[in-house]
């Protein structure tokens, strides 16, 4: 065991996006892990990072001509991208001892390390069905989903210790899913909740109650077993075990990822307290190559400090800006123009969405009425969307297949591509090359969103329901983009989606299709730097900043 320096945080995930061809993630959770993470280490903190080494994490989404969808497994070679390291530490699983080994992952920014430890159950020495237990992120039942739990929290703690950090200031889980590290600290601690609750801070990702994870504790006592302490209907529900709760009611700090997410979350958990830290996302790593040269040169020091781009992204000339962006924009109109048949073309106005297909989200506001779309749009626009769904949610199988019909529809009109295999390669390739981002939740559903903010970094300018972190960034500068709907507060339901229906309908008319075509976009230009400015806020160096000040100060 070698002693480690001591840690400011050692921050658990359950998945975390550093590379398109390491599966450990799924979606926005994962990503903006990586940029937290990322920003870490530019700004030196000591830091470690816990997650799994999951042999398949996100599926490879194939969409098939007549809009059906499979998915296949990734298969990837863990040995070419990360390091083993010698220690396996073992956790006691429906009673049974699984040894758990981990990889290291090193995120480098000049002299500093941040290093990322995915643990592994699939070693010598444990059954077929315990090397499963890090076989699929988000597969499998309640149990199997204890199971991994357990290894991602008690799991993690143990083999931080095992690699001689024995010194960490906060334990930070990054959602629920790593709630258990509270009862291995627990035990390290006299099972007093007062010795353990200064160590921990919490970040609570969504708005959904189905996305918190909720156990029967009969299940539970099955697969934890001795771990759970006496006083767990106490800490973590009396009725079943909250993840949320858990990590609420041990954590000295708990948050929200956007101002109205934090408003939102305290609805749903009175009597708790909870802060808000609106996401980020990692500047340097989302900003596209044409756009950090530009930036280099007319915003000198913003790969160190981000906030310059608020103050300075007026300096950037026009043509120069508008050059930058036809590079980035021609280089995906040719990606889609390798992929399908449709011939998109890099003189007009391009609009692009781009995420997981589930209802909130409302993939389909935009075609609500196609009468009012073909008025509007004929001729003037061409759409991209992307993005994965749960491979057997009937949801997302129907939304696919009717995109994909609407796009032989109307091919003569509006040319619509669904593009398969939404991962951060493609994100990069969409949020540099679109000319407008296009976001439809439903409000109060979206806890922050991060996609738009990569748009901004680009200069790909925000159309977006007024919800997470868009609620700020309109508030910041509403001439930086566009919101969808009315400002008063939300209504549930079908009513609400007419409306909002309407109203995109009615910006793409009057405001959007015009300013675009406007005469050497001019106007458009000056959105496009509005919308650089927003980055000086939200960027993931000022967020980790946010967090130091709040949740990891010693
Ligand atoms: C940024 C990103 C996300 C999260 O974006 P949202 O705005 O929250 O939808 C999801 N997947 C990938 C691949 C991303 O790059």
């Amino acid at each position: 065991m070698k002693n480690q320096t001591p840690l400011t945080v050692a921050y658990f995930t359950m998945e975390i996006g550093l590379e398109s061809s390491m599966p450990t993630f799924a979606g926005g959770l994962g990503m903006l892990a990586a940029d937290i993470m990322r920003s870490a280490a530019d700004l030196k903190v000591p830091a470690a990072c816990i997650s799994v080494a999951w042999e398949h994490g996100y599926l490879r989404q194939q969409i098939r001509s007549d809009g059906t969808q499979s998915y296949e497994q990734i298969s990837w070679n863990k040995e070419q991208f990360l390091k083993k390291t010698s220690e396996v530490i073992s956790v006691t699983i429906e009673g049974r001892d699984v040894k758990v080994g981990a990889w290291k992952y090193e995120i480098r920014s000049g002299d500093h390390i941040v290093p990322v430890f995915f643990l592994d159950t699939n070693i010598v020495g444990n059954t077929p069905e315990d090397r499963a237990i890090t076989d699929q992120l988000y597969g499998g039942d309640g149990a199997m989903r204890l199971k991994q739990e357990v290894v991602l929290g008690i799991g993690g703690v143990r083999m931080l210790r095992a690699l001689g950090f024995s010194d960490i200031g906060t334990f930070h889980m990054n959602e629920g899913h790593a709630a258990f590290l509270t009862l291995e600290l627990l035990k390290e601690r006299e099972f007093k909740d007062e010795n353990v609750r200064p160590s921990c801070a919490f970040t609570t990702h969504t708005p959904v109650k189905a996305g918190h994870d909720v156990f029967d504790y009969a299940l539970a006592h099955k697969v934890v077993g001795d771990m759970l302490p006496w006083h767990i209907q106490k800490i973590a529900g009396a009725d079943a075990l909250s993840m949320t709760e858990l990590a609420m009611n041990l954590s000295r700090f708990t948050c929200g990822v956007s101002q109205i997410h934090g408003e939102v979350s305290r609805g749903m958990f009175p009597g708790h307290r909870i802060d808000a830290i609106t996401n980020g996302v990692h500047h340097v790593h989302w900003t596209c190559e044409e756009m950090r040269t530009l930036f280099d040169k007319t915003i000198p020091g913003w790969r160190e400090d981000p906030s310059l781009l608020a103050a300075h992204c007026r300096d950037i000339p026009d043509q120069e800006l508008w050059g930058a962006h036809r590079e980035a924009k021609k280089r995906l109109v040719d990606e889609v123009n390798l992929r399908t048949s449709l011939g998109f073309d890099p003189d007009h106005l391009l609009i692009a969405s781009a995420r997981r297909v589930v209802p909130y989200k409302r993939p389909e506001l935009l075609y609500t009425n196609l009468l009012r779309l073909k008025e509007v749009c004929c001729g003037r626009i061409q759409i991209i969307h992307a993005g994965n769904a749960h491979p057997s949610d009937p949801f997302s199988q129907g939304v696919i297949q009717r995109m994909v019909e609407r796009s032989k529809e109307l091919r003569d009109c509006v040319r619509i591509a669904y593009l398969e295999n939404y991962n951060p390669d493609l994100a990069k390739l969409l949020v540099s090359g679109a000319d407008v981002w296009l976001n439809t939740p439903l409000r109060l559903h979206e806890a922050s969103g991060t996609s738009g903010m990569k748009a901004c970094l680009n200069g790909v300018i925000n159309m977006s329901a007024l919800d997470g972190w868009w609620v700020e960034a309109y508030g910041r500068d509403y001439e930086a983009g566009w919101r969808i709907g009315p400002l008063a507060n939300a209504v549930e339901g079908q009513i609400h989606t007419k409306i909002d229906a309407e109203d995109l309908y009615t910006q793409l008319q009057y405001e959007v299709i015009p300013e675009y075509y406007y005469h050497d976009h001019v106007r458009w230009i000056r959105r496009m730097k509005r919308s650089i400015g927003l980055m000086g806020h939200f960027n993931s160096h000022r967020c980790v900043r946010e967090y130091l000040a709040k949740a990891w100060k010693r």
